[in-house]
């Protein structure tokens, strides 16, 4: 039962600041060049010591991304796990570009270490197994990285694909601690040796979390598909409840990762955003587009299916910000977390004024047409709908999601101290995000969720 007028507490997100989380991940990158200078070792040629820093700095970034798999609250709570994501990948990018050129920058001869040499000034001092466990995690890494950009072009499911990314960067993580404990002139010192053995410990952790710790916690706390309706072209309503105990506390906008009809070990689990509200709570909704192998036969779950899942993840909420007024941009099933957002205003009662631009391809995708009609009687809100493919008897607009049909349909340029919420295809995302800026809305104000991370 859904409790009206009853003002949901809005809690504030749970991750930390970006400024806190930036200035920490440039003391933690750095860390071990500090380690190493302390150490006060006679310096080499600038070619050696370029090619070390780059190999210790960019190594400590490649633990870090472990923390950045967008699974950890601290971390993506506040700042939201697109921007975390979006993160995650250059810093990807870049780390492999310094360890991969790493090995050829060194000026200095390759040989194993001499007694007499004990700071290797005058060799590399590379052995058998540290060799060995360079050239490994080269590969691996390079392997890793095409793997990671050509993604979508590779001919294998996206839960072979994430395994195959978690179990890669572990034995990277593995073979380039011992790599730089055995080979590196300053990594076999205590300090540093100690730094990297708690870096490689901490990222292994974060994967034993994510695929065991986390799946152990859902096993307790299971849900049966309590609905499962056809709302329009392709897209399905699913509605689960609580097999027993509480359901999930989290806000509006969240969404989770929901394994269906499987284990939670399994790795077949997806992202979803909540499009029912925390009032409606022990059941929670989804609305899910047919997309790939999983979403394209989610008409066929029985009823009373099991489901898990893993979160509330995400900052697609009002929980912390303030507006004068709220404007809503979805596009297609984008507008999935804002009808959550919509219907935790409406059990509110919030009386802010609110705008709606919904763009569909066709007149069939058109998702909560009836209840969005509805919510304009008991809420302050006005709904545009755009379609860039109308039957002959339309007569909303038409058009893409762009200056033309935003601007003209909403006249936000006059709204520069409202909230601006928008979701749907990537493309999208950023062209509204211009647009938006164009016409005045702050940065700042626009919040946005992308389901997808390239
Ligand atoms: C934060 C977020 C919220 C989302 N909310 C919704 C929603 O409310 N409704 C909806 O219909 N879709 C939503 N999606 C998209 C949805 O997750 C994908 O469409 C779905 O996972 C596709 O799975 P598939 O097996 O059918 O297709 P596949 O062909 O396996 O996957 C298609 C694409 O979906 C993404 N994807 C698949 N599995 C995962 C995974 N486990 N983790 C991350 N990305 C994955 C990948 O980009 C992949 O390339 C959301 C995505 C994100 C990131």
């Amino acid at each position: 039962m859904w409790k009206l007028g009853k003002k949901q507490k809005n809690r504030a997100p749970r991750g930390l600041h970006a400024i806190p989380l930036l200035f920490g991940y440039v003391a933690v990158a750095f860390a071990p060049l500090g380690l190493a200078y302390a150490q006060g070792l006679p310096p080499r040629g600038f070619w050696d010591e370029l090619s070390s820093g780059l190999a210790m700095v960019a190594f400590a970034m490649l633990l870090i991304e472990f923390v950045l798999s967008g699974r950890f609250q601290p971390v993506s709570g506040r700042i939201g796990i697109d921007l975390t994501m979006r993160f995650h990948q250059l810093i990807a990018r870049s780390l492999t570009v310094f360890l991969l050129i790493h090995p050829f920058i060194y000026a200095t001869p390759l040989d194993r270490p001499r007694p007499w040499d004990p700071t290797q000034q005058l060799t590399l001092g590379l052995d058998g197994a540290s060799l060995a466990t360079g050239i490994f995690g080269w590969l691996l890494l390079s392997v890793m990285i095409v793997m990671g950009i050509a993604r979508d072009k590779l001919p294998f499911r996206y839960e072979v694909w994430r395994v195959s990314h978690g179990l890669c960067a572990g034995a990277i993580a593995v073979a380039g601690a011992h790599h730089a404990i055995e080979a590196g002139r300053y990594s076999d010192h205590q300090a540093l040796e100690i730094f990297w053995l708690v870096m490689v410990g901490i990222a292994l952790l974060t994967l034993l979390f994510v695929y065991v710790v986390t799946p152990l916690r859902q096993l307790g706390h299971s849900y049966r598909v309590a609905s499962l309706d056809k709302l329009a072209l392709k897209t399905w309503s699913l509605v689960i409840e609580p097999t027993g105990g509480e359901a999930l506390e989290f806000e509006a906008g969240q969404f989770v990762w929901l394994t269906l009809g499987r284990s939670p070990f399994s790795v077949t689990e997806h992202p979803f955003s909540i499009s029912s509200c925390p009032a409606e709570r022990p059941q929670i909704g989804f609305t899910i587009k047919e997309a790939g192998d999983f979403t394209k036969r989610i008409g066929e779950i029985p009823l009373g299916s099991r489901a898990y899942v893993d979160g509330p993840h995400g900052s697609f909420t009002l929980a912390g910000r303030k507006g004068a007024g709220i404007a809503f941009i979805a596009g297609g099933v984008g507008m999935a977390p804002i009808m959550g957002l919509l219907r935790q205003l409406q059990a509110e009662r919030d009386p802010r004024p609110m705008q709606l631009v919904y763009g569909n391809r066709v007149v069939e995708q058109i998702l909560f047409r009836q209840e969005l009609e509805e919510m304009t009687v008991k809420l302050d809100l006005k709904v545009h709908h755009v379609l860039s493919q109308p039957p002959p008897d339309w007569t909303g607009a038409i058009g893409q999601l762009d200056r033309s049909t935003i601007g003209a349909l909403a006249g936000f340029e006059h709204h520069a101290d409202w909230l601006y919420f928008v979701c749907g295809p990537a493309p999208m995302i950023d062209s509204v995000e211009d647009v938006l800026e164009g016409l005045g809305a702050p940065m700042h104000q626009i919040v946005s969720e992308k389901f997808s991370y390239d």
